[in-house]
């Protein structure tokens, strides 16, 4: 379990103590954790697969229907305003993002080509290169995949989480924008559709304004990245 600094100071974490004793529960005990995520930076835009990076080392792709709140959740676990573009222009990402973290980890930005207003034409494209993308991209740990929590799982999710199940690829979904919606609803969506997933998905409330679930996904990811656990 982690907790990590914000540029605040840091969050205040409950966490058990399981190697020395596991009933031992310290409360507001502060775990002292950089954020390794602040340091990601622009790499390139890709619109063909063969554009990316070399297939080596740990890739993160994040994935969502435009509009979703992508670009606010990237923006929101690396701490920097504008590293994705955040935008009320639904489809402007049209390409796959790279920004790194360091030479062997990256995060893949995807397009959300699902939304109704992106041409007939691209979403094809989309489809094709992101099919490929998912069956051949051998460094793709897991994929995090950003649905709005009023309306989650729309035919765009599900065809992710079908690629993932067919790569056996992790997929964590975050029902991003949970602050638009009161504690029960926001509770009983996310019981309704976890019932239904697959094995390979997990699933939380995330909200890029609230920050709520920011830990969670830090811990996740850090996860996925193969960060240590660095407690002072
Ligand atoms: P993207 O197209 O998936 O990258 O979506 P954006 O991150 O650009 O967000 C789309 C719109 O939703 C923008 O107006 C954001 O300000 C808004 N938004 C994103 N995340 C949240 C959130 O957690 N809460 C609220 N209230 N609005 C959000």
């Amino acid at each position: 379990m982690f907790a990590y600094n914000d540029r605040n100071g840091p969050l205040l974490s409950r966490f058990k103590l399981k190697r020395s004793s596991p009933k031992i529960t310290i409360e507001k005990t502060i775990l002292k954790r950089t954020n390794p995520f602040r340091v990601a930076s622009y790499v390139l835009n890709a619109h063909e697969l063969k554009q990316l990076p070399e297939d080596n080392g740990i890739e993160v792709a994040i994935a969502g229907r435009s509009n979703a709140g992508k670009s606010s959740a990237i923006n929101t676990f690396t701490d920097q305003k504008s590293l994705a573009r955040t935008s009320k222009t639904p489809g402007r990402t049209q390409q796959i993002v790279i920004f790194k973290l360091d030479e062997d980890r990256r995060i893949a930005d995807l397009p959300g080509y699902g939304y109704a207003k992106v041409p007939l034409k691209l979403k094809a494209h989309w489809r094709r290169v992101m099919e490929r993308y998912f069956q051949t991209r051998s460094c793709l740990r897991g994929v995090v995949l950003v649905m709005d929590i009023r309306h989650p799982m729309r035919e765009f999710d599900q065809q992710m989480l079908a690629w993932c199940e067919a790569a056996n690829t992790p997929c964590h979904i975050l029902l991003t924008k949970a602050d638009k919606l009161k504690r029960g609803p926001a509770q009983s969506t996310l019981l309704k559709v976890r019932r239904d997933l697959p094995d390979i998905a997990s699933i939380q409330i995330f909200s890029s304004s609230k920050k709520t679930g920011l830990e969670e996904l830090v811990d996740k990811l850090c996860d996925w990245y193969e960060y240590d656990d660095e407690t002072a």
